[in-house]
């Protein structure tokens, strides 16, 4: 797998290139040419094309995205919104790792399917978009912009549309001086030279090499110093999007790309064509260019660091050149690619992952040269512990140098987070207080170390992350970031609590220690008005790092229905902290750490049910079986080969988790014993799958026939028509009435069944403007003794959310059989 032009400190893993891969980048000193890559979310983006203008054309390259891609669906666990969000941004990441290109997203939010930009630009906030697209190609600077989709519906999704328009109205704008003038003054202006759209696609599929008015790229050559050809690279940086399984194989041979000219100065062949890409673009550059030349011919791939004095007299003649992005941009491509040369490896570690304020933070330090250039470390800093100490420390050939230091971590220093999840905002835009952050795809390490070292007398910086690491026996050495976090955490274990009337509930909150020392301190719950907790305050101590304790309280609710919020707030000194610690852990992104407010949605609303154990077979992944239990049932997690129809008759209904039928190899030789179950008595309510990638016949999943379809509602507040009012699922236990479809999230569902035999009663009917009505919502039928339900409503988003009419009809489906046939016994219920 090529890395090639990742940079070498960036993410403190350090990787030190071969010498065809420094032969690779001292070509690419000599090509001053930029491309930037504009779609909609991450996987929208054409990553061979990617990977061939990094790697082959040597240019420039950057995807900007203007989402990251929050309101998709996870294919690899349970988290969605937010979090799938910055599972996406770090996808992209990696992706960008390993096919050379730069990430940038705007402050946009993938808030679901849109099916049209105007709804889109108005949920973005088209002139905040704008705003920011033109913000990062100001400072980005690209020749060329590509576009992936085209400005119009052909597009599919209206964010697709979008990042069409917005890119073409950048591409008006960006030089302009009227145009968000309080830019100009950090970014300067920028006019780019061309926009393409990159077609040949699912509305142009006609289009071929000889086509008039259409460029080819050939993006499948083959890269004799990487070893590998464009098309294999970009599957390798494909397959990084495991959040949407989207695995993928390399091919080899001629591929081409096809792309079609929309605005600005028209090439014939080639979209650099018309773009001086030499060192002659930038003024009094003809020194630096013959040093490059120099450079690449007298490169020696059994002695890189013979590279060395030439690459640091390019550097000072670089540094006498007018400012300009040319100039930013290869000084440090030329610094790292002097490291590269040398040899040069440096890593600071922490001996913990998490560092409170105030804290004392021993660092310890890797240095060591890998040449026979004389180098010698003259400083070492950090700004977050204020450690700034100079030493003359002589690096001699392969001698690897490690010492500590032992410093306090500022005691104001910020809690980690993602910068753009730290304050509340509106569906469609993120709030981003500090503008220097937008287009940033990540928050820049928690913790800095920096090191400045005399090469052969001239001056070299180098800045690391500050990690931990450690060695896994199965996976090897191992690394996650360092963060900055508060001494004590609340975490609840749920993201919502249900009050069905005014008895007491327990509700637990796990209180974490992060710090070195012990610490002592009262729980306080923050209840609506009105409510009580038993006992008020607990008090707790945590006597050593990550020691937690779990605190129970009594709360009773109000009378009135309410839609409230729990918080937990711990006061320890005389401070109050109320985060709670969310991380997510993959193999294949690095460990992301949240600091959310502890807080949980209570809801005291008037709810009945039927029934005491609810069966749960896993699909894709959801919150079903803890927003069950929250209504008081017990949830049987029921592995494959527990279902059986003895096991079935303890249970008052059975919930196929989402995509059940989509992901279980087993589905298929299941569902004949979970429709017996219904046709006997029992409750089935299958969740939406979609309508391709079925684990068995598709005229097995049901009792009677049932055609699944794209057929979605993505307008939450779209008008909700109640078909059959009498219906026992809209009025047992719980009346189902259109205002219990007040306060939905993102959607209202999708894939929902286009047909059905007229066995099934279709109970609602709903459409997004302009569109017909959709009534394959909810379908119930009567099979025997029982009820199979289908059902696209997105109860997957909106249980965990809190909404509290899902709750009431979720709570009337799994009630349907009325424990008639079934048997009472209780059972215990395993894990
Ligand atoms: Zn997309």
């Amino acid at each position: 797998m090529s890395m090639l032009f990742a940079s070498t400190f960036s993410d403190g893993q350090y990787r030190q290139p071969g010498a065809s891969e420094i032969k690779l980048k001292l070509k690419k000193l000599n090509f001053l040419g930029s491309v930037l890559y504009v779609a909609a979310h991450p996987d929208d983006e054409n990553t061979r094309a990617i990977t061939y203008l990094a790697n082959g054309r040597l240019a420039a390259t950057a995807y900007l995205s203007m989402t990251r891609g929050d309101g998709g669906q996870n294919l690899i666990g349970p988290e969605i919104g937010e979090l799938l969000g910055v599972i996406r941004t770090q996808e992209l990441l990696a992706a960008r790792r390993i096919d050379g290109g730069q990430q940038f997203f705007t402050r946009a939010i993938d808030f679901g399917f849109s099916k049209n930009y105007q709804e889109t630009l108005e949920i973005w906030g088209k002139e905040e978009i704008l705003s920011d697209v033109v913000q990062i190609i100001r400072q980005f600077k690209p020749d060329v912009i590509l576009t992936r989709f085209p400005p119009d519906e052909r597009a599919g999704h209206g964010h697709h549309t979008s990042s069409a328009i917005l890119a073409q109205e950048a591409f008006d704008t960006s030089n302009d001086p009227k145009a968000f003038p309080e830019q100009v003054k950090t970014f300067g202006l920028w006019q780019v030279s061309a926009l393409y759209t990159n077609t040949g696609r699912w509305w142009n599929q006609t289009i071929n090499e000889s086509t008039p008015g259409i460029i080819a790229m050939n993006v499948g050559t083959y890269n004799p110093l990487l070893g590998e050809s464009y098309s294999e690279i970009a599957a390798a940086s494909r397959t990084s999007h495991k959040s949407q399984g989207f695995g993928s194989s390399g091919s080899r041979g001629d591929a081409q790309e096809f792309f079609e000219f929309i605005k600005g100065d028209k090439a014939d062949k080639e979209i650099f064509e018309k773009i001086n890409t030499t060192w002659t673009r930038v003024k009094g550059s003809e020194i630096v260019q013959q040093l490059v030349s120099k450079v690449i011919s007298e490169f020696n791939e059994e002695n890189p660091a013979h590279s060395v004095p030439t690459l640091l007299e390019l550097r000072r003649q670089i540094n006498l050149l007018e400012n300009s992005v040319w100039k930013t941009r290869k000084l440090k491509e030329v610094d790292q690619v002097i490291i590269d040369c040398i040899g040069l490896y440096m890593e600071v570690k922490a001996t913990n992952f998490m560092v409170t304020p105030g804290q004392q933070v021993t660092l310890s330090f890797e240095v060591i040269n890998r040449s026979a250039t004389a180098i010698s470390l003259n400083k070492i800093a950090s700004k977050q512990l204020s450690l700034d100490s100079t030493l003359s420390l002589s690096l001699t050939n392969n001698s690897s140098h490690i010492f500590r230091s032992t410093k306090s971590l500022n005691s104001d220093a910020a809690y980690s987070s993602p910068y753009w999840l730290k304050d509340s905002h509106p569906i469609g835009l993120f709030t981003v207080q500090d503008k220097s952050l937008i287009g940033k795809p990540e928050n820049d390490a928690a913790m800095n170390a920096e090191a400045e070292f005399s090469v052969q007398g001239e001056k070299l910086v180098i800045a690391t992350p500050i990690i931990y690491k450690w060695t896994d026996p199965v996976r090897g050495e191992l690394m996650r970031p360092v963060e900055i976090v508060p001494p004590v955490f609340v975490n609840f274990p749920e993201r919502v609590v249900v009050f069905k009337d005014q008895s007491p509930k327990s509700i637990s909150v796990l209180v974490k220690s992060a710090s070195q020392k012990k610490i002592s301190g009262n729980l306080t719950l923050d209840l609506p008005a009105g409510w009580k907790s038993e006992p008020t305050t607990i008090a707790f101590e945590l006597s050593k790092l990550n020691e937690e304790k779990t605190l129970t309280f009594n709360v009773v609710g109000g009378k009135a229905e309410v839609d409230g919020i729990i918080r937990a707030v711990a006061e320890v000194e005389g401070k109050t902290y109320s985060n709670s610690l969310q991380q997510i852990t993959y193999d294949h992104i690095p460990v992301q750490t949240l600091l959310p407010e502890a807080k949980v949605r209570a809801l005291r609303i008037n709810i009945n049910k039927v029934g005491s154990v609810i069966g749960y077979i896993k699909g894709a992944g959801d919150e079903i079986p803890a927003s069950l239990r929250n209504l008081g049932y017990e949830v049987w997690e029921m592995k494959n080969e527990e279902v059986t129809e003895a096991n079935l008759q303890r249970v008052n209904a059975v919930v196929l988790g989402i995509r059940t039928i989509n992901t279980n190899e087993r589905i298929g030789f299941i569902m004949p014993t979970l429709l017996k179950y219904v046709e006997r008595g029992g409750t089935l309510v299958v969740q939406y799958n979609t309508n391709n990638d079925f684990e068995m016949d598709k005229d097995k999943i049901a009792p009677y026939p049932i055609t699944l379809s794209r057929d979605r509602v993505t307008e939450e507040n779209s008008e909700v028509r109640i078909l059959k009012p009498d219906h026992p699922a809209l009025n047992y236990p719980n009346k189902i009435t259109a205002k219990d479809f007040d306060g939905w999230v993102q959607e209202r569902g999708l894939y929902f069944p286009s047909a059905w035999s007229n066995k099934y009663d279709a109970l609602l009917s709903m459409n997004d403007k302009g569109e017909p009505a959709r009534n394959g919502s909810l379908l119930v039928g009567k099979y025997g003794e029982g009820h199979y339900v289908y059902t696209g409503l997105s109860f997957f988003r909106e249980l965990p959310d809190g909404v509290p009419g899902a709750y009431k009809l979720f709570a009337n489906l799994v009630s349907l059989s009325k424990q008639k046939s079934l048997s009472n016994e209780k059972i215990k219920v395993k894990k």
